[in-house]
């Protein structure tokens, strides 16, 4: 016997959930149906969105529920639209069994007088958003006086999104002897307020760790320069040619800002942000979901309803203001059992958020060095002969086409035309990464000199690296300082990978040490500048050079 099967479920639900494969249920509905079935207690359920929550608590109600009477049982308030419209979908599909079940959805920016007519034909289950249920209410079409289930569906993202007043005026008017079952992703205090005061001796349940990320879900990421974030994310997104993720921004403004760059630079891209109509917003949302779209750029409450299984990542181009969102955002992938990964672009002094965040989901995030343009091409490179030898061809149509192409071609070997065919495609990754910089940014910052991390994709610590002292005819006299110093040295390296250690700033002349390896490099690159009046001498600083280098003030 199968867990679905313990629970008694009638035959009409045990059909339907087979046919849409569920074989065991998931943890949080091993903890909610049997609870649910037997209790008549309130119920708070930590739980995430992809856990399978809908069935958690859609099928011990279908299962309790009177398909004969015509009247509302059960309401469940949702922050979107969009999750009402998948919630009355799942429940649909939980109840195509049940010929009299009706489910009604009602959300706003729709139709009222089609609701209300829906509302007429008597449904069993109303699903809505908490604004256009309230409107309903006031408006005496829909009655919940004698409801049996109050469903409160991401009760944390109602409250953030400001339905609070709605909620509370909604849960004024229902009947003190229902049962409330509240899911929410995060459990802050106001939530708990919610439950205190309209919930009555109610069972909590958390499954996994409070507040804790998805379990499928790695953490990763990747520190650069805050004027490298979009170069790192394209890193990001070339190092993974099948990637299907959402980009994560803090404002419309960057929203439409990074999804613009992407479109531009030929990514299959788009962006969601709360100027969009409902009609564009769909037609949005149905290109992603349809894969038609490999990367959605969108604030966090734009995203929100977006109901996709299959997401590869979730990209943090900017991490959120309040960091119990990111929470909302890492959900997103991981889910339906498969693995997902939440990357996060930082900058310098973000690190002590990325501790924040692994204190508060109990698990560790890996920091990754952002791909060098090498192993992208690598990558891509693969992936383009992986779909070549995975191609279809379709004989019947390319034949007639083929004798002119062999013809044309027939003076090229095998080898030459491979390279040949390869290349067109694979151009723009090489052009693009050819000399690209390093944009690695070390943590370790050395506060005597310059203030600023340097170290870009080196894997030695500062304790362990070799430097080398190396003297430049400049001083603060000469308005230089160490920022202008360590400006001076990126610029004329064209670098900002070499790790610069202490500066000496005299009146006249500096002493800077340098990642050993790069003295030479870094001596050429600096002599003979013309700085104001002064020609720049660049010596290497040996136990002999002080007074050769003082000689030459
Ligand atoms: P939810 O958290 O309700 O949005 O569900 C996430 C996804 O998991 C949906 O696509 C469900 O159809 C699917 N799902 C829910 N319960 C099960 C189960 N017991 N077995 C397999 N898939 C499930």
């Amino acid at each position: 016997m199968n867990l679905f099967e313990s629970y008694g479920l009638r035959q009409q639900i045990m059909e339907a959930i087979g046919q849409l494969g569920f074989e065991k249920p998931t943890p949080i509905q091993q903890e909610c149906i049997p609870f649910i079935l037997q209790e008549k207690k309130d119920l708070v359920a930590l739980a995430q969105t992809g856990t399978g929550k809908t069935a958690a608590f859609g099928l011990p109600i279908l299962e309790n529920i009177e398909p004969e009477v015509p009247a509302i049982q059960t309401l469940i308030l949702s922050p979107t639209r969009e999750l009402c419209m998948q919630i009355a979908k799942d429940l649909g599909d939980f109840s195509v069994n049940m010929p009299k079940l009706k489910t009604v959805a009602v959300y706003g920016g729709a139709n009222i007088q089609a609701q209300i007519s829906a509302l007429k034909k008597k449904p069993q289950i109303v699903v809505g958003t908490p604004g256009r249920t309230l409107d309903l209410i006031k408006r005496k079409v829909l009655k919940i006086d004698h409801i049996q289930w109050l469903v409160l569906d991401e009760a944390d993202e109602m409250l953030s999104m400001g339905f609070k007043e709605d909620l509370n005026a909604i849960l004024a008017t229902t009947p003190a002897d229902k049962q409330t079952l509240l899911f929410s992703a995060t459990m802050p205090e106001e939530i708990r307020r919610i439950a205190k005061t309209y919930m009555t001796d109610y069972k909590e349940i958390s499954v996994g760790k409070k507040n804790a990320g998805a379990e499928n879900v790695n953490h990763e990421y990747y520190v650069v320069h805050s004027k490298n974030r979009y170069a790192a994310l394209k890193r990001v997104v070339d190092l993974y040619p099948k990637i299907y993720a959402i980009v994560f921004c803090r404002t419309r403004a960057e929203t439409k800002e990074v999804a613009d760059k992407l479109m531009g630079d030929g990514y299959n891209a788009d962006t969601l942000h709360g100027d969009l109509s409902q009609a564009q917003r769909d037609f949005v949302m149905n290109r992603f979901r349809q894969k038609h779209l490999q990367l959605l750029v969108a604030t966090d409450v734009a995203a929100r309803g977006l109901d996709v299984n299959d997401l590869t990542h979730v990209i943090n181009y900017n991490l959120p203001d309040e960091l119990e969102a990111y929470i909302h955002r890492s959900g997103r992938t991981g889910r339906a059992d498969k693995k997902g990964t939440s990357v996060s672009i930082i900058h310098t002094r973000e690190p002590q958020k990325i501790k924040a965040l692994e204190k508060m989901i109990k698990k560790p995030f890996t920091r990754q060095q952002v791909p060098d343009g090498k192993s992208i091409c690598k990558k891509q490179l693969f992936n383009l002969v992986d779909k070549v030898e995975q191609v279809q061809v379709d004989t019947a149509q390319i034949e007639p086409f083929l004798p002119v192409v062999l013809k044309k071609l027939s003076w090229l070997d095998r080898d030459e035309l491979i390279k040949r065919f390869v290349s067109v495609e694979f151009n723009r990754f090489l052009a693009y990464y050819k000399n690209a910089p390093d944009l690695n940014v070390s943590l370790d910052y050395d506060k005597s000199s310059s203030g600023r991390g340097s170290v870009k994709g080196s894997k030695r610590s500062q304790s362990s690296m070799e430097f080398s002292k190396l003297y430049i005819n400049l001083g603060t006299k000469n308005n230089l300082s160490p920022g202008k110093l360590i400006g001076l040295i990126n610029e004329r390296t064209k670098s900002s990978a070499i790790k610069i250690g202490h500066i000496e700033m005299m009146k006249k002349f500096c002493f800077f040490e340098v990642d050993q390896r790069f003295e030479k490099q870094v001596q050429d690159a600096l002599q003979g500048i013309q700085w104001g009046s002064i020609k720049t001498v660049v010596e290497l600083k040996t136990s002999k050079a002080p007074k050769k280098i003082r000689r030459k003030q």
